[in-house]
C-alpha cells in the first residue's frame, strides 16, 4: 500500500493548501493585486477530509495545512476536528500547519484541542515598521498575539523566516535570541522564484551559505541530526542553547530525501514545489462514491514524482521557475 515513487522515495508526508486566499500580501510571495481562485472551484471541506483520509491510507503519516493562509479558509477548525480523527486511531503521527499568526489568537486553543501539537509560524521580521513594509497588510502586534495564546494552549511554535537580502539580515541575530529565549526553534529559508511579483527576486535573494558564514562571527553553530521531517537542516548555537533550521533550495537542494507531495484547495496534487507537473484528483474524487479512481490517481501520479527541482534566481533569467506564487502549494 504504500507510496514510493520512481527513485524509491517513500511519500509520508502531504501538505493540503486549504485556500490561496490570504490577509496578507508578502512582497516575495505574492503580486499586490493578485487574481484568486474563484470559490466556486474550491473543493469543500469535506472533500478536502476524503482526499487526506485517502492519502493517510495510503501511508501518510504527516499531514499539514496551509495555504495562501489556512486559518482564513471558512470553517477550517471543522476539517481540523475532522481530520483528528486519524491521531486518535494512531493511522496519523502528525496534524499541524503553517500559518501567517493573524489568526492564532482566535484558533490556538481550539488547535491544541483537536490535537495539534506543533505549528509553524511565518515571521520574517521583529519590527513593526518593516513587517507592515513585507506584509502590506499585516500587524505585528496581531501575530505577536498570536504566537501569545498559541504558546499558552501549549503549542511549540518553530518560526520561519524567509532571509532577504537588505531586509532583515542583520536582524537575524536578534531574532534567533529572541526565538530561543522564548523557547522556539527558528528557520530561515531561501527565498524561491515562484510566481511573478513586483519585485526583482534577485535583489532580494540571501544564499544561507553567506548568512550562516556571517552568524559564525557571534555564535557557534554546531550541524546536529535533529529532523522533523521537513527538509530544513538543523545547528546547535551555543550561545542561545536553541536550533536554527537552515532551508536551502537554491544553493542545496535535499531532493533526494523527499518524502512530500502537495495538494492544493482545488484537488490539484503537485508531486514537486519546483515544477510544473501536476495530477488531477478532483475529477476522479467527485466521479465516484468511493475512493478506488482517486486512489489509482495517486497512485499514477507518485509513478511520476520527478527526482527535483531546479530553481534559478539569476540575472539572466528573468522568468519565475515555475509560474505559481507560493500561495497555491504553500509552505
Ligand atoms: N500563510 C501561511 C504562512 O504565512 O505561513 C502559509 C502559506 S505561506 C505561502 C508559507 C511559507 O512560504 C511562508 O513562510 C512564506 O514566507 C513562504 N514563502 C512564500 N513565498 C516564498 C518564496 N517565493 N520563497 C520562499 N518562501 C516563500
Amino acid at each position: 500500500m504504500d507510496m514510493i515513487d520512481p527513485f524509491g522515495r517513500t511519500i509520508s508526508y502531504l501538505r493540503v493548501s486549504v485556500t490561496d486566499r490570504c490577509d496578507f500580501r508578502c512582497t516575495y510571495c505574492m503580486a499586490e493585486d493578485m487574481a484568486f481562485l474563484p470559490k466556486k472551484d474550491l473543493l469543500s471541506l469535506e472533500e478536502l477530509d476524503r482526499l487526506c483520509t485517502v492519502f493517510i491510507e495510503k501511508g501518510v503519516r504527516k499531514l499539514r495545512l496551509t495555504g495562501g493562509e489556512p486559518l482564513v479558509r471558512k470553517n477550517i477548525m471543522h476539517l481540523v476536528r475532522q481530520l483528528s480523527r486519524h491521531l486518535k486511531s494512531g493511522a496519523l503521527e502528525e496534524l499541524t500547519l503553517t500559518t501567517n499568526g493573524s489568526q492564532l489568537s482566535r484558533f490556538a486553543a481550539e488547535l491544541a484541542d483537536c490535537g495539534v501539537e506543533r505549528i509553524n509560524v511565518s515571521l520574517d521580521t521583529l519590527d513593526a515598521d518593516k513587517f507592515h513594509a513585507i506584509t502590506r497588510w499585516g500587524h505585528l502586534d496581531k501575530v505577536m498575539q498570536g504566537i501569545d495564546a498559541a504558546q499558552a494552549a501549549g503549542l511549540k511554535v518553530k518560526l520561519n523566516a524567509v532571509a532577504l537580502k537588505d531586509f532583515n539580515d542583520a536582524e537575524i541575530p536578534e531574532m534567533l535570541r529572541w526565538a530561543h529565549g522564548r523557547g522556539m526553534d527558528l528557520t530561515v529559508i531561501e527565498t524561491m522564484p515562484m510566481g511573478e511579483i513586483d519585485a526583482d527576486r534577485t535583489d532580494q535573494y540571501l544564499p544561507l551559505s553567506l548568512l550562516r558564514a556571517s552568524l559564525e562571527r557571534q555564535f557557534t553553530l554546531s550541524d546536529i541530526p535533529y529532523k522533523t521531517g521537513g527538509p530544513a537542516r538543523y545547528v546547535h548555537v551555543a550561545e542561545t542553547g536553541g536550533r536554527l533550521g537552515f532551508i536551502t533550495p537554491m544553493t542545496h537542494n535535499f531532493c533526494e530525501s523527499c518524502n512530500r507531495v502537495r495538494l492544493t484547495c482545488t484537488g490539484t496534487l503537485y508531486m514537486c514545489l519546483g515544477q510544473e507537473d501536476a495530477a488531477d484528483l478532483r475529477a476522479p474524487l467527485r466521479a465516484s462514491e468511493g475512493n478506488e479512481l482517486v486512489a489509482t490517481a495517486v497512485d499514477e501520479a507518485i509513478g511520476r514524482k520527478p527526482k527535483g527541482h531546479d530553481f534559478i534566481i539569476d540575472r539572466r533569467t528573468s522568468r519565475p521557475s515555475v509560474s505559481r506564487h507560493m500561495s497555491v502549494t504553500g509552505g
